[in-house]
């Protein structure tokens, strides 16, 4: 299995800023020695996939994606986004459920297994994000909250015969909400327990499939941490929000092992 390194550049960077930090990137990659299966994702704003893709286009391990999609080809939905447009642009991949539009902009599980459909049957791959609250993690919800937000994907996925293809274009990035942005990061008796439980509930939604899909963690990753996370069960790659946005610090995560 690929071990993903995925940088979520949120509300950041305009086009130049873009460009100039991914072609720097590309730059760090291909002066590095990096294991063989290390693949290098960029969520960027949707104003600068574009310059990213072309600034990364000639290595085909970095790939750009968007942070959002549309379920819908086009129409009359102002402010949003289609996968035809994202794949127009340059994207390959597209983050769906991420804990800020379920709990900034009130995104639900059905709609998140809706947008993560539509994006895999329009071209794109999918990194699906979930996670816990503190809330729902001090009232001993870890375990429910993560079978809720998988099995309204895996359902959806399963109606509509999508399972086969997923190893080659499904991420699940386990983001516990409370280490996002906070400094925080899950201790590794957590992630460890975490990670295991949703490797477990995969292979009983989709069988054989769900040991194949890689698991991200999230949740203030570092330079620091990344090392010790990457050595973790059930741990194929790291999203990485804040430390992604300037190019040698994200460098230097990609690197570890
Ligand atoms: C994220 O945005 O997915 C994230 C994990 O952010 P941070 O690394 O800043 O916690």
């Amino acid at each position: 299995m690929n071990t993903i390194i995925a940088a979520n550049w949120k509300m950041n960077k305009t086009r130049e800023e873009a460009k100039e930090s991914v072609s720097e990137l590309f730059r760090l990659i291909a002066g590095a020695d990096l294991p063989e299966t290390r693949r290098v994702f960029v969520f960027t704003p949707f104003t600068c996939i574009a310059d990213a893709a072309e600034a990364a286009k000639a290595n085909p391990k970095l790939l750009i994606g968007g942070q959002d999609v549309y379920p819908a080809d086009h129409g009359a939905f102002t402010g949003e986004i289609s996968p035809a447009m994202l794949r127009d642009a340059g994207a390959r991949w597209v983050l769906a459920g991420h804990s800020e539009r379920r709990h900034i902009i009130g995104e639900n599980d059905d709609f998140v297994a809706e947008k993560t459909a539509f994006a895999l049957q329009n071209g794109l791959s999918v990194m699906l994000c979930i996670g816990e609250t503190l809330q729902e993690r001090e009232d001993g919800q870890l375990k429910d909250v993560l079978l809720r937000q998988l099995t309204v994907v895996a359902n959806n996925l399963k109606s509509k015969n999508l399972v086969g293809s997923l190893p080659q274009t499904f991420a699940v990035a386990y983001e516990p909400v409370w280490a996002i942005g906070t400094g925080k990061v899950a201790g590794e008796a957590e992630v460890l327990d975490a990670h295991a439980a949703v490797r477990s509930i995969l292979e009983d939604l989709l069988g054989p499939v769900g040991k194949q899909l890689p698991i991200l963690y999230g949740g203030s990753v570092k330079p620091a941490n990344a090392a010790s996370l990457l050595k973790l069960d059930n741990v194929d790659g790291l999203l990485v929000g804040g430390a992604s946005l300037e190019a040698k610090t994200f460098m230097q995560i990609v690197a570890a092992q």
